[in-house]
């Protein structure tokens, strides 16, 4: 992943101060730059590190917790009441989980799209710093308790107000943005629409021209989303959002799903991007976006994996494969969004829906040195002729063995360095289950546990 997409058979990749400082087949490497430090990664695929631009890190610990549901039971019986009783240790607890999971399936960078309050930004922030990896946090704001049309529907324990959360956001800002050698990035985490009223939607877009800074919010997720915006406010939702000023680079709207030709005319003139989260979108039987349209039409799409009870998994390989098949089966047309294209969405896509371009996204000199390596010795990824196309149709996340982030070698044949994995699934377990307790919540599956 270069910006001539080559793909070197024999390469190596020269690391220096945490920097990608050379790249090319062996034969042709330099010798006077040989590394006190060498990984020998003969017979594997070394790619750029992946980026998830849709992630719910505090539903890590709720995965599987609302199976086979309508969206609004979906988030009403399950969801907003779990996430409703959250404590800031719940929260930094499902944060590792999540990015335990994301180290291991390859995932260098994420996009985290909601932060409530009670999850607790400083401990997650924190989380962030110790696990290497690089995160952008967006703290939710909002200031009505709607969904939609439906008024008043969310759990008491996920209500927050504009003035505090706008405030919040600031803080957050001043006190991580740019922290742990700059892994670490501050967003404004807008709520969907009904949650907000327009004047805090124009604030948002003040605010983040001030600080210099990014939103993200879900846009046109289900078709609610656009007969609420046409009703409220005469317009489609992304027409709307550019009448706010939401509209432009270091906007990323998850879904996308119900976007028109029109919306997509203005999301690729300003500037904004689209997480695709098609795992999601299937699961919660939303629709199916018109991705290849989009990207003809200019717009920037990324992949997202959503979150634990949505998708249920933080695998950005299976993400590249659904999102492929998903197309395919839509257009009727098997050409359509091929292994390429589903590994540019993985990887430089996401790197500049999230202004990181330049820093990110690919293998190339100057570039962080966000690396993973996938090992292919494995009879599911036999024989071998073409790895990008193994990439994307046969590997899964648990290919990875190395994953390299900022230069640090973060997991190494499958052991995380940074975090302690026993200890967190251990704890992972035994909060979700006092969580399930004070939340009310009951898992009936529907066949009996004997
Ligand atoms: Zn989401």
């Amino acid at each position: 992943m270069d910006s001539r997409r080559r793909v070197l058979t024999d390469g190596a990749v020269l690391i220096k101060d945490g920097v990608i400082s050379q790249i090319e087949k062996s034969s042709d490497f330099r010798t006077q730059d040989r590394a006190d430090f060498e990984i020998d990664a003969r017979g594997k695929v070394v790619l750029p590190g992946l980026i998830d631009i849709h992630v719910h890190l505090a539903q890590a610990l709720i995965r599987g917790c609302a199976d086979d549901t309508s969206l609004i039971d979906w988030l009403q019986k399950f969801v907003w009441p779990l996430q409703g009783n959250f404590d800031a240790q719940d929260g930094r607890v499902s944060a590792e989980l999540c990015m335990l999971e994301m180290i291991k399936s390859g995932t260098t960078t994420f996009l985290e799209s909601l932060l409530h309050t009670r999850y607790g930004f400083d401990g997650i922030a924190e989380t962030v710093g110790r696990s290497g990896m690089r995160g952008i946090l967006s703290k939710t704001v909002m200031g009505l308790p709607g969904y939609g049309s439906e008024k008043n529907i969310m759990h008491p324990g996920m209500i927050e107000d504009a003035a505090t959360t706008m405030r919040e956001v600031e803080t957050y800002f001043q006190r991580w943005n740019g922290k742990a050698d700059g892994r670490i990035g501050v967003w404004y985490g807008a709520r969907s629409l009904g949650a907000c009223t327009r004047q805090l939607y124009e604030e948002i877009a003040r605010g983040a021209k001030r600080l210099g800074t990014g939103v993200t919010m879900h846009l046109s997720e289900v078709q609610e989303d656009v007969r609420y915006t046409e009703k409220e406010f005469g317009k489609m939702p992304a027409e709307f959002m550019d009448q706010v000023g939401l509209v432009g680079p270091k906007v990323v709207f998850a879904h996308g799903v119900w976007l028109t030709e029109k919306e997509w005319q203005i999301l690729a003139k300003k500037g904004a991007s689209v997480a695709h989260c098609p795992s999601s979108n299937m699961k919660l039987s939303s629709g199916i976006a018109k991705v290849p349209e989009m990207m003809r039409t200019g717009v920037n799409v990324g992949l997202g994996c959503d979150g634990g009870p949505s998708n249920n998994s933080y695998d950005m390989i299976r993400e590249m494969k659904t999102a492929s098949l998903l197309q395919k089966v839509r257009t009727m047309d098997p050409v359509t969004m091929g292994a390429e294209t589903v590994l540019e969405m993985a990887t430089i896509n996401g790197a500049k829906a999230l202004g990181l371009q330049g820093q990110i996204g690919s293998l190339e000199p100057g570039k962080k040195a966000d690396i993973i390596i996938v090992a292919m010795q494995k009879p599911h990824l036999t024989p071998a002729f073409n790895p990008v196309s193994h990439i994307a149709y046969a590997a899964l996340g648990s290919d990875v063995e190395t994953t390299i982030i900022d230069g640090k070698i973060i997991m190494d044949g499958r052991k995380v360095n940074t975090l302690d994995e026993q200890k967190i699934l251990h704890e992972a377990n035994e909060r979700a289950t006092k969580l399930l307790e004070r939340a009310g919540v009951r898992i009936s599956p529907r066949w009996p546990m004997q």
